[in-house]
């Protein structure tokens, strides 16, 4: 008893894993780029205002998170920076 329709799947149209992994590194490249490009992105809890009104609106705050600036580091940025840091602190 062979395993038919896994058998098939498999055998007629196999994963074409050279273009994923293609389209992946093509992916993770661009990423790479735009987080040297952009390193910064809105601060998500203020949504780039860097601060909060009331209800009322008469009185402001700091957002805590991003400290008023409003911005926040990219993922892939702040990656970058650990492994330079690591870099630097290895030479
Ligand atoms: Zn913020």
């Amino acid at each position: 008893m062979r395993p038919l329709i896994a058998a098939t799947a498999t055998q007629d149209r196999p994963l074409p894993w050279g273009w994923l992994l293609g389209a992946l590194l093509v992916a993770a490249l661009a990423y790479a780029a735009s987080c040297a490009w952009w390193p910064f992105a809105h601060c998500r809890k203020c949504e780039g205002r860097g601060k909060f009104a009331r209800k009322d609106s008469k009185v402001w705050r700091r957002c805590r998170r991003c400290k008023g600036s409003g911005t926040r580091l990219r993922f892939g940025r702040r990656v970058w920076n650990r492994f330079a840091r690591v870099r630097k602190a290895a030479s």
